[in-house]
Order: C-alpha cells, then sequence, then structure tokens
C-alpha cells in the first residue's frame, strides 16, 4: 500500500472529470485523475458519440430511400449492422486515442482501477491511496430501470442497444426522452417498426409543449407509433420477442424492448455518504460553486443534479479547476445550457419555454413567436419542415430559443449566444444571416418578433 499526494484527485474520467483533469493540469496543478473502464466515459463510449454515429448511417439511410424525389436513382439495399458499428467504433477508436494523448501529453496521472472515498479527501485505488488538496468527484451514471423491471434477455438498456449486430424487425421504446426518442428514429430509418411509450402527455416532456406536439407530428408522419400519457405495467419474454403490458390494459408484441426511463447517478458504494458528503436519492448535492458538503471536495456531471449532458460536465469540470485555481470563476447558469435531441427531425433549445418563461415572468410579461421553416429556402432545398419558437420579455431580452427541424442542433451556438448575453431580438435583427442558410431562419425570427418580418407573414 502507498500514499500518493496530488493537488487534484478525480475520481471518473469522463466528460465532467477529464475536463476537470485538463483545465487543472493547464493551470500548473498535479492532477491524478482515476479510472476504472476508458477514458471518455459515457459520452465517448455509450452516450453522445456512438449514437450520433447511428444517427448519421440512419440519414444516409433515409437519404437513399428518398433519393429519387431529388432526381437521382437509386436502390436501398438493405442495413449491414456489422458495418454500421465499424464505422461508429471506428470514430470512438479515433476520438479516444486522441484524448488519451492529450491526457499523456500533460501533467495527470492517469490512475486505471476502481476507486473508492475513504477519508475526506482521499481515494483509495486498488490498495494506494491517492489524496489531494482538493477531490472531484465525477462518477457518472446508469441506465435507469422501473422497480420490478429486470434488464436482460430481449429487454435492453442503451448499452445493450448500441452492441446490437441486427435490425429488429419491431421494436418498443420505453421512454419518449431524449435517449428513447434518438433510438426510435435510428431504427425507423433502419427500418424497423418502433411504437414508444411514455407515462407523460408528450414526447421530449421536457421541451416547450409546441415542440413537443412539433415532434409528434413528424414522428406520426415517420410512421413512427407512440403511445402518451400511459403507464408500462410489465413485460413477458418468450423465445422470440416480448409482450408489453400497459395499466389501461393494452398488450404489445415486439421483438425487443429498449427501457430507456433515464439516468440514475452512480454513487452507491463509493463512501460518498460515509464521508460526509450530503446527498440527494443518490446525487451528490452542491452550492452553485459545485462545492460540495465537505470542503475542498467539488462534483461534476451526472451525480449533480440537473441535466445530464457531456457539455454541462465539461463546463462544471472547467469551472471546479479554475475555482480550485482561485480564479473565481462566473457560476454556470443551468437554464443557460443549451439541449439538443439528435432525431430526425432535431429539436434544441435554450433558455425557457414558454410555460416557464410565464411562470416566473407572468404571461402577460412575455411574448413568443414561432418562424416556419416553410419560408427559408435552405430548409425547403433540404425537404425538411419546422419552426423556431422565440420567447421574450417584453421590452426586453431574448430568454428562450426553440427549435425543430433537420439539423437543426447545428443552430444552437447562435441561439445560446442569444439566450446567454441577454440580447433584445432588436438587437439580432440588425445582424446579417448569411442567404441561403438554415441559420437564417434564426434572423428571420428575430426580424419577425422586432416588429419587421422580412420572409414572414406575421
Ligand atoms: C445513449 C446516450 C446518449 C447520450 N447522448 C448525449 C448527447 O448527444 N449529448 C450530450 O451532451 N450528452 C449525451 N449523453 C449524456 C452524457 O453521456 C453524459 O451527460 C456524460 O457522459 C456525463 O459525464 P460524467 O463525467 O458525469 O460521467 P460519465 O461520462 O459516465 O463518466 C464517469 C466515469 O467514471 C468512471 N467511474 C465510475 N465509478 C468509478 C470508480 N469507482 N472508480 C473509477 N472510475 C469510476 C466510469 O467508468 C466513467 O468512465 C448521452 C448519454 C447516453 C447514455
Amino acid at each position: 500500500m502507498a500514499d500518493h499526494n496530488f493537488d487534484v484527485v478525480i475520481l471518473g474520467g469522463g466528460s465532467g472529470g477529464y475536463a476537470a483533469a485538463l483545465r487543472s493540469a493547464q493551470l500548473g496543478k498535479s492532477v491524478a485523475l482515476i479510472e476504472k473502464d476508458k477514458l471518455g466515459g459515457t459520452c465517448l463510449h455509450r452516450g453522445c458519440i456512438p449514437t450520433k454515429a447511428l444517427l448519421h448511417s440512419a440519414e444516409v439511410a433515409d437519404v437513399v430511400k428518398e433519393s429519387a424525389a431529388y432526381g437521382i436513382e437509386s436502390a436501398f439495399g438493405s442495413i449491414n449492422m456489422p458495418v454500421v458499428n465499424k464505422y461508429r467504433d471506428g470514430i470512438i477508436d479515433r476520438l479516444y486515442k486522441g484524448l488519451s494523448g492529450l491526457v499523456a501529453s500533460k501533467a495527470i496521472t492517469l490512475v486505471q482501477g476502481e476507486g473508492r472515498m475513504v477519508g475526506p479527501k482521499t481515494i483509495q485505488v486498488n490498495g494506494d491511496n491517492y489524496t489531494g488538496a482538493n477531490l472531484v468527484l465525477a462518477s457518472g451514471s446508469y441506465s435507469r430501470s422501473l422497480p420490478g423491471l429486470e434488464i436482460g434477455g430481449r429487454v435492453l438498456t442503451s448499452e445493450h442497444a448500441l452492441q446490437l449486430d441486427f435490425v429488429p424487425g419491431k421494436v418498443i421504446v420505453l421512454g419518449g426522452g431524449v435517449i428513447g426518442v434518438e433510438f426510435a428514429s435510428i431504427w425507423k430509418s433502419f427500418g424497423a417498426e418502433v411504437t414508444i411509450i411514455e407515462g407523460l402527455n408528450h414526447l421530449v416532456p421536457n421541451e416547450d409543449e409546441s415542440i413537443s406536439k412539433g415532434l409528434e407530428r413528424a414522428f406520426r408522419k415517420r410512421g413512427i407509433d407512440f403511445k402518451l400519457g400511459v403507464r408500462f405495467s410489465g413485460v413477458e419474454q418468450h423465445a422470440n420477442g416480448v409482450i408489453v403490458s400497459l395499466e389501461n390494459g393494452e398488450k404489445l408484441e415486439a421483438e425487443i424492448m429498449l427501457v430507456a426511463v433515464g439516468r440514475g447517478p452512480n454513487t452507491a458504494g463509493l463512501g460518498y455518504e460515509e464521508n460526509g458528503v450530503a446527498m440527494d436519492r443518490g446525487y451528490v448535492l452542491t452550492n452553485e460553486r459545485l462545492q460540495t458538503s465537505v470542503p475542498g471536495v467539488f462534483a461534476a456531471g451526472d451525480i449533480v443534479p440537473g441535466l445530464q449532458l457531456a457539455h454541462r460536465g465539461f463546463q462544471q469540470g472547467i469551472f471546479i479547476a479554475e475555482e480550485i485555481a482561485g480564479l473565481n470563476p462566473v457560476a454556470i447558469d443551468e437554464t443557460g445550457i443549451p439541449k439538443v435531441t439528435y432525431c430526425e427531425p432535431e429539436v434544441a433549445s435554450v433558455g425557457l419555454s414558454e410555460a416557464k418563461a410565464a411562470e416566473q415572468y407572468g404571461a402577460e410579461n412575455i411574448s413568443t413567436y414561432e418562424y416556419n421553416l416553410g419560408g427559408n429556402g435552405k430548409s425547403q432545398i433540404l425537404g425538411t419542415a419546422g419552426f423556431i419558437k422565440l420567447v421574450r420579455r417584453n421590452n426586453g431580452p431574448v430568454i428562450g430559443v426553440h427549435m425543430i427541424g433537420s439539423r437543426v442542433g447545428e443552430q444552437i451556438g447562435e441561439a445560446q449566444l442569444i439566450v446567454n448575453w441577454e440580447a433584445y431580438p432588436e438587437d439580432v435583427a440588425t445582424l446579417v444571416h448569411a442567404h441561403p442558410t438554415m441559420n437564417e431562419a434564426i434572423g428571420e425570427a428575430h426580424l419577425a418578433l422586432a416588429g419587421k418580418p422580412l420572409h414572414a407573414h406575421a
């Protein structure tokens, strides 16, 4: 057993942990980064990157199937899943090598092994103690299930779904949140029959209601079936498939069922609570400076209540490193964090929904505007439908941007600058947006909200 001392000891090498490590090293700190699996965590190996690679293959399949409408005669053959997976794994491998090289090039000691908190500033790994002047907890999350719903066989989580080397004929997706609708979209494009079951009244229920309804219209048009406001009651597995029962008595058959009901914090048995870290239902509680109840112990990423997104984890990791270094960084505003759902069509948003804005400021003190992509040349060229919805405070800044349409995720950059820099529609209306781009639709929406619509009827 050996004792090692560092300025910063980090438990977990995912988005939150490795960002904290890289920024701490830049700031001249000695860093130990403890990881039991692969550097990069969920996002790189089992989350953001693999799913987006599959979504790109799905887009290619759709392009081939629809090519005749654009005057290109082609014949759609089949989906070769092993090749799709090889393409996906190639991307992960390259990014993993890049990240490993980056970490190796800095003053970061990568400790391979399972860590556990054994003192207020100490993590034990393989019998050795790693003590930091500061500790960062970033142990990530796992796919949750429902009480009594066992994962296994034909009942899968997203981790298992990513390993499939075939396209299922018929799938039930339990959960209409981000992960559920992304897999539904992939499988539909690959040729599966898909039914989503969502207990709440809308798909992507965390989005502005008009966007949820827009996605429901688009999915209906794509032939993706969904049942809303209905609860799952059980699943039986047999040799060739599953029978899923709903609380309304309905029974649905499929080849497999994906359980996409959210992610829980990976904190059980890691010694956090025993060492005085205040927790709530498995999540690590922090103040806005990401400081836990134990002085000098910080937490980042999915274990901290809030949006479970990789870019939030990166930003929290950077914030913590700067806080430790005494740079007094600006606290992260959670409502300013952009969200993208990468199904087809994509959904992207930042800031407050209309309902939240009305709650916060009073319905009479806000205005909204929806710009239909029907008036946007590039959207017409690409054959996508959708809209951009703005929410502003009357005589005040834009406080929410909500978008639906193919590729709108790429527009979130400008939207988040507008919301986070508290721009007025009148400010954005003076900025020139290149023609013909989808981005132009953001400019047009602001022109309209500023009272001078161009290619819009109101
Ligand atoms: C299917 C799917 C798709 C997603 N798509 C997106 C997306 O498009 N965009 C987006 O922003 N987010 C997406 N996410 C969410 C994103 O992956 C997470 O928000 C992000 O990975 C959280 O980072 P983290 O550092 O908190 O945890 P993780 O990335 O989970 O990293 C935690 C790390 O800690 C390690 N660890 C845990 N316990 C120990 C221990 N005791 N000892 C040593 N190591 C340990 C783990 O091995 C892991 O590597 C997706 C997630 C999933 C599942």
